[in-house]
């Protein structure tokens, strides 16, 4: 795979500075899927161009698949990745231009700052979804882009076209910008890089796509995609992507740190060889597929634990005689509709830091469908639960349901001051997983689900529930929801905050 990178910035040579890259010598990069040659095919003073070839090893890239991955098949000799693998490109792109994607130039650095004349070409890059999306996700990036179908056989056009394009990208941008767009999209572009995720793969499409990503009309496929379909992922890291416009800008972490590239690529590494090994253990494709697998297929009794949960919350509101309430991480508003459906509740409120999970609340409730009469007693809004917020005041109760153990830990002082100190409703109820429960789960590896941060045994949350009530003036009892097992203690834990 060929992937060229030009300037007429004057003097061109630049490009070997911010590259770190010299244009008079050929550099070979091993990686552990085959080898990764920089050269200079031109560097001249007024054009200077960039070559990044890959040639992929198939048995390498066999041998380097990790630990328990199942058994290969032929399926790894015989495919088109040595010569078509944009996700190993982008992984080798990442290693050897590590420092250039970090938008670092010690020498130089107003020149990583500045935006230049670049021109990229990639003359077969696997694309599904034809040359359109090719267009559709670089030209909001700032890229005049030219993607023609490559033929599947020159000799015989009647055959029509392959699922390549040859992408040719021109624009005036930041080096590390153009590298940080293609280390996303072109995996997004082949659609087959993440067969098999790791768990830090949301955090590495956070920094990548850091400073672009939130605002591309197109976010949601890509995040899609490049999350390999797993759906709960993307919309965590949706999630993630909308709670960086709250951030003062200094807070954001540069595009990628040293350490952090350098963890990457062996991350990176190994992931893509898993991916090739996972390759053809594809991923449902339907939406309703989907929506089974997030819901929790491999959760066991999700869906009716959903139920039963609902209803202890539903039934706790009603005998502390709360009337307004704020479901705090509404989700896609199961409650929110479940409290309007009670007249009791003369105000109801959903809050989500996730748009997308709020666009699929509003449809869900058939908001635009909805009587006057009940639509005045609702408020829908987005917001983040780690920053002290007046809209969360004024309510007799707030529930949070399963939504803590999104939070990193570290954030979670934030929300525990938003919620009980600066809220301060009279009651709050907050619901967990018990994860002593997990070994239930005959299908459930790790925790119960992959934007989990963690989760609590009943120990753990009864500590964090008196501290927090202590700490703010309120009094707590722990309520079991869901069949208690014996010894394990009931599938889900609810506290109940009463203000003193
Ligand atoms: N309460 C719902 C959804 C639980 S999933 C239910 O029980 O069905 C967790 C929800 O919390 C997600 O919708 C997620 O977007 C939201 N969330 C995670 N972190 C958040 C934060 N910091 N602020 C607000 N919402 C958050």
């Amino acid at each position: 795979m060929l992937l060229t990178i030009s300037t007429t910035a004057r003097p061109a040579t630049d490009l070997g500075f911010l590259l770190h890259k010299h244009p008079d010598k050929v550099q070979r990069f091993g990686q552990s899927f085959g080898e990764a040659t920089v050269f200079y095919p031109e560097a001249g003073e007024q054009r200077c161009t960039a070559a990044l070839l890959l040639d992929i090893d198939p048995v390498a890239l066999a041998r380097s698949r990790g630990k328990g991955s199942p058994d290969f098949s032929l399926s790894q000799y015989v495919n088109d990745r040595p010569y078509a693998a944009s996700s190993l490109l982008a992984v080798a792109l990442a290693d050897v231009f590590r420092t250039a994607r970090a938008g670092r130039c010690a020498s130089r650095q107003e020149l990583a700052d500045t935006p230049l004349p670049l021109e990229i070409r990639l003359p077969a890059l696997p694309c599904r979804g034809g040359p359109e999306l090719a267009e559709r996700l670089f030209a909001p990036l700032g890229w005049r882009v030219e993607a023609q179908p490559v033929l599947l056989d020159e000799g015989f056009p009647e055959w029509g076209e392959s699922r390549y394009v040859r992408l040719a990208l021109s624009g005036t941008v930041r080096l590390a910008d153009a590298l940080n767009h293609l280390y996303v999209l072109l995996p997004v572009l082949d659609d087959g890089k993440h067969y098999w995720i790791a768990s830090d793969e949301i955090d590495k499409l956070i920094r990548a796509g850091g400073g672009w990503l939130r605002d591309h009309p197109e976010r949601t496929m890509i995040t899609r995609r490049y999350l390999g379909r797993r759906w709960a992922m993307a919309r965590t890291a949706l999630a993630r992507l909308a709670e960086l416009g709250d951030e003062p800008e200094e807070r954001l972490a540069p595009a990628v740190s040293e350490e952090a590239a350098a963890e990457e690529t062996a991350a990176d590494e190994a992931a893509a060889a898993e991916a090739e090994a996972h390759a053809e253990a594809a991923e449902p494709e339907t939406a309703e597929a989907e929506a089974a697998a997030s819901e929790g297929a491999g959760v066991g009794k999700r869906k009716s634990l959903n139920l039963q949960r609902r209803i202890a919350v539903l039934e706790t509101l009603e005998e502390l005689g709360a009337t307004s309430v704020i479901d705090l991480g509404c989700g896609q508003g199961e409650l929110v509709g479940a409290l309007l459906a009670r007249p009791r509740f003369a105000r109801v409120a959903g809050m989500d830091v996730s748009s997308m999970a709020l666009t699929i609340a509003a449809r869900k409730l058939k908001l635009d469908r909805m009587p006057d009469s009940k639509r005045d007693r609702l408020t829908l809004f987005q917001g983040a639960l780690t920053y002290t917020d007046k809209r969360l005041s004024g309510y007799d109760a707030a529930v949070l349901m399963e939504v803590v153990e999104h939070v990193d830990p570290p954030r979670l002082a934030a929300l525990e001051q938003v919620v009980f100190g600066h809220a301060r409703p009279g009651h709050v109820l907050v619901t967990t997983p018990n994860i002593e429960y997990n070994v239930r789960y005959d299908f459930l590896t790790g925790l119960r689900h992959p934007d989990h941060r963690f989760e609590w045994t009943r120990a753990e949350f009864e500590a964090w529930a008196a501290r927090v009530a202590g700490r703010y003036g309120y009094r707590v009892s722990v309520k079991p929801v869901g069949e208690p097992d014996p010894d394990l203690g009931p599938p889900t834990q609810m506290g109940v905050f009463v203000r003193d």
